[in-house]
């Protein structure tokens, strides 16, 4: 894919370099905690509070960069967030409503969040809080080496499923999920939350499809973005970490779900074919 002509969004907030704490390089156990961070724990309050214990307190507010952002990793981030911007505010417009966009922020090692202190060790989350996006780039290197994911496109759908999870704070689906919690037991809870997970990847699939010609995204791109959301599906990633699969605790729907619902936002483009929570197959 090709942002040549796509506008960087000014919602980034660029924190890097600034009151991150450091992780002294991330090894074995931070791995594993990025793996259930980003992939597996759809609970981002919990891991957050975890890491809030040990990380500085969330009084401090962090310095920012503000401004454009001039890196070029950075710009792609922010022109990605700014296609998704026009992605979705022309769905919202089509149904006669304003799409509230939501800020990215950029950061190192640790930053404060209104969902509690997010550390790169949990890989990018959305905090419906403040409705923002946290990304630690860092991240993006994993996808390359440790998910086999290469290319522009699956960083830019990892950003498109976060966004999705922002799509659905504003839609009402998130806080319905919210209202389960507690009432339900923890494996119909987690069956749920598969659920508004495969419906993020849809949500990014729409993107994808409406994004397509100005973004110049190619058949590769595709195959690229559908070997990602493979690599990251609950059943591998349990088999890669404790050598079996146990599919009541999956929170984010197996390698096959996610490449089916991912493609079929690519495929059909239309919010109303991502309604996960009203299929009996997934
Ligand atoms: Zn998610």
């Amino acid at each position: 894919m090709e942002f040549d002509d796509q506008e960087a969004s000014s919602n980034v907030e660029d924190r890097r370099g600034f009151g991150a704490v450091g992780l002294g390089g991330i090894g074995l156990g931070g791995i594993a905690i990025l793996v259930i961070g980003y992939f597996l724990g759809v609970d981002p309050s919990q891991l957050l509070n975890l890491a809030q214990q040990v990380s500085v307190p969330q009084q401090e507010a962090p310095a920012q960069h503000t401004g454009p952002v001039t890196d070029e990793t950075g710009h792609f981030v922010a022109q990605v967030l700014g296609s998704t911007e026009q992605v979705w505010s022309g769905v919202f417009e089509e149904k006669g409503e304003t799409y509230a966009k939501p800020h990215l922020v950029l950061y190192d090692g640790a930053t404060a969040s209104a969902c509690g202190m997010g550390r790169a060790a949990m890989g990018p989350f959305y905090c419906p809080n403040d409705e923002r996006v946290y990304l630690d780039l860092a991240f993006f290197r994993d996808l390359r080496t440790r998910f086999h994911a290469p290319g522009n496109f699956p960083e830019a759908y990892v950003i498109a499923h976060e966004v999705g999870h922002h799509v659905q704070k504003l839609m009402g689906i998130s806080d319905k999920m919210d209202q389960l919690r507690g009432h339900v037991s923890r494996s119909e809870f987690n069956r749920a939350s598969v659920r508004l997970e495969l419906q993020a990847d849809c949500f990014a699939g729409v993107w994808a499809n409406r994004a397509g010609n100005r973004a110049r995204i190619t058949d590769q791109d595709i195959e690229q973005g559908l070997a990602a959301a493979s690599a990251i599906g609950d059943d591998r990633l349990q088999r890669e970490s404790q050598g079996y699969v146990v599919p009541e605790s999956f929170t984010h729907g197996s390698s096959e779900q996610r490449v089916r619902w991912f493609k079929r936002g690519i495929e059909s483009g239309r919010v109303g074919d991502c309604n996960t929570f009203a299929t009996r197959s997934l």
